[in-house]
């Protein structure tokens, strides 16, 4: 591989043309953050599941498929282990282990007001069946925030594709100024204040995968299938961007 890695690059130096992705197998390490924790689970879902579950389980399939693809292979997990960690904390983190994207998986909520209770198995929980679809926010803060935005636009045209609509019920709350959709067929908003996005150097963004709170998009969000279907759309996106920023870096440097 050493070999062939040497050949990839001498060959640039000679003929001054873009290499293949092939060349930077393993080099494109991904960050995926699972959102919260154990003991901060985040929203709760209609029927009483904690999100951090939710994010724990399509966090590590993602992980699970950057691995067996060698170009993704130095890609990790941000708190595997559900332990109370800060979010500049993940923030470092990613960045000492060289990471070039950063995604926070996260599973969304709905405001105080758009809630209604019901009673599931003798417990009364509160839900919400108006809202349901991902959303996908960036940060202007961040180091990289047009990489950002281009990763955010990406995932949400695969999410698409996928079949996969999004929610634009933060857009009441996003008007402007800090706080914006952007994107209103992608599901893309601007929210720069989050704070695990304006403190990462390399692009990051926030995937909120549904809504748990609605009780139908939380059955298909717990279907193992529909896990599936999403982490291939969030993968292939990654895919897509990674190639495009190699070309781009390899054209800089002609
Ligand atoms: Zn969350």
């Amino acid at each position: 591989m050493v070999f062939f890695l040497m050949m990839c690059c001498f060959s640039l130096l000679l003929f001054g043309t873009p290499i293949s992705s092939e060349c930077w197998a393993g080099d494109f390490k991904v960050a995926v953050d699972i959102g919260h924790t154990r003991n901060t689970p985040g929203a709760i879902s209609a029927r009483g599941v904690p999100e951090y579950l939710f994010n724990k389980r399509i966090a590590t399939l993602l992980h699970q498929k950057l691995l067996h693809d060698q170009r993704f292979k130095g890609s990790f997990m941000i708190n595997e282990s559900g332990d109370d960690l800060s979010l500049p904390a993940r923030a470092a983190l990613a960045d000492r282990q060289g990471a070039v994207l950063f995604v926070s998986i996260h599973h969304d909520s709905v405001e105080p007001k758009d809630l209604s209770y019901w009673l599931y198995q003798g417990k009364l929980l509160a839900h919400c069946d108006k809202f349901a679809g991902y959303s996908i926010f960036y940060s202007e803060e961040n180091g990289s925030p047009l990489n950002s935005l281009t990763f955010a636009v990406i995932l949400g045209s695969e999410m698409l594709r996928n079949g996969f609509c999004p929610t634009l019920h933060h857009a009441e709350k996003f008007t402007g100024g800090d706080k914006d959709l952007i994107d209103r067929i992608r599901g893309v908003y601007k929210y720069n204040k989050l704070v695990v996005l304006r403190t990462t150097e390399m692009p990051a963004v926030l995937f909120e995968c549904g809504v748990i709170k609605n009780s139908n998009e939380e059955l298909q969000l717990s279907n193992s299938d529909y896990q599936q279907r999403m982490v291939d759309a969030l993968f292939n996106a990654i895919k897509i961007y990674s190639t495009q920023i190699i070309n781009d870096n390899m054209n800089q440097k002609d």
